[in-house]
């Protein structure tokens, strides 16, 4: 399926790698994130959550530095400077290229910050780069447009350098129920309402690593779905801000108990923190909506698209 590049000029946004500062402020929304029974008001000024975010500002400098800027980043056919888990690859180099980059920025951490954005940047790509196997969608607005959605959606966390967690999983509240395939339908996130416009959803999903401090939530493909009707309100792939009204990340505990950077090296600096994700019957539009409704072709999505190698590949 041929996608189209040129319709997508609102979506190519942004002007590529950002800075620490630029993510940080952008952090500072209006997002709904709990922690010890509070809710916070602010992300980067939070006790045991603040620092882990100014590490990954500094990360992010890194990608402007003339030291480290050729490896962690390349120029896209568009002319905005991205970081290099976006390229797609076309050949041995390029995927030389993006080991190269992985590599760097796992050293900045010393391999103790699991979660930077190449990771899901690296999935996002491969989704993207896989029209045709989304294109066999036959639910909602139809395969084409939620493919061209994709790469859509590509174009924007690429040249805004947004941030990205993802959550996967529905919570089991009865083990036998979740391996036969099957989800609760009072806790597990499903489509509740569809309209002309898009969807509404209600419920939760585990565990979003990252989730108080990205920008954009990837809500996609569960553990293997029963491909029955039973299950087809739970089968989809979308992405929505972690703004987004409605949506509350709830933290498990800290592991940065404010000490200094002496006394705990790695968790003064490296608490990237996870958060359970609650839904309270949120819309979200077509043009963020990726797959739907069909189980069977939602369970193939990882492996079709090869985003699970290029996950793997991901130190
Ligand atoms: C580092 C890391 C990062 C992750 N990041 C993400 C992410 O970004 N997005 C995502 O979607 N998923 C992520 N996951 C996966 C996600 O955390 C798990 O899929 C999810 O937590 C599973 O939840 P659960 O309730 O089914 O199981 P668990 O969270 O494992 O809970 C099971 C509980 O049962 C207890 N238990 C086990 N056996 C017994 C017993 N016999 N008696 C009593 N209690 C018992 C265990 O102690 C545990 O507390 C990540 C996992 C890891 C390790």
């Amino acid at each position: 399926m041929a996608v189209n590049r040129k319709s997508i000029a609102n979506a190519v946004s942004g002007s590529g790698i950002r800075t620490g500062q630029q993510y940080l402020e952008g952090l500072r929304d209006d997002r709904e994130i709990w922690t010890g029974g509070k809710k916070i008001d602010d992300v980067t000024a939070e006790p045991g959550m603040g620092r882990g975010a100014e590490t990954l500002a500094k990360f992010l400098d890194k990608q402007h530095s003339t030291e480290f800027q050729d490896s962690v980043t390349y120029v896209a056919d568009d002319n905005h400077r991205c970081a290099m888990a976006f390229k797609a690859p076309k050949s041995v180099e390029d995927v030389k290229a993006r080991g190269v980059a992985y590599y760097e920025w796992a050293k900045w951490s010393n391999g103790m910050f699991g979660r930077t954005p190449d990771y899901k940047n690296a999935s996002l790509m491969a989704f993207a780069s896989a029209p045709d196997f989304l294109s066999q969608g036959t639910k909602g607005p139809g395969g084409a447009v939620m493919a061209q959605s994709m790469v859509n959606f590509y174009d924007y966390v690429r040249t805004n350098d947004k941030v990205l967690t993802h959550t996967l999983v529905n919570p089991a509240i009865n083990h036998a129920q979740a391996a036969a395939g099957k989800y609760s339908g009072k806790v597990a996130l499903q489509v509740v309402k569809e309209t002309n416009e898009g969807i509404v959803v209600n419920g939760a999903r585990l565990l979003a690593t990252l989730g108080p401090l990205a920008d954009e939530i990837e809500v996609f493909p569960s553990t293997v779905l029963k491909g029955s009707d039973e299950n087809i309100p739970f089968a989809f792939a979308f992405a929505i801000p972690i703004a987004t009204p409605g949506l509350k990340l709830i933290c498990r505990d800290t592991y940065d108990h404010g000490k200094s950077n002496f006394d705990a090296p790695l968790s003064s600096r490296y608490e990237e923190m996870d958060a359970v994700v609650i839904f309270e019957n949120i819309f979200v539009p077509w043009e963020r909506v990726f797959m739907y409704g069909q189980p069977e072709l939602c369970n193939q999505a990882f492996n079709a698209t090869n985003a699970v190698v290029h996950m793997a590949h991901h130190p």
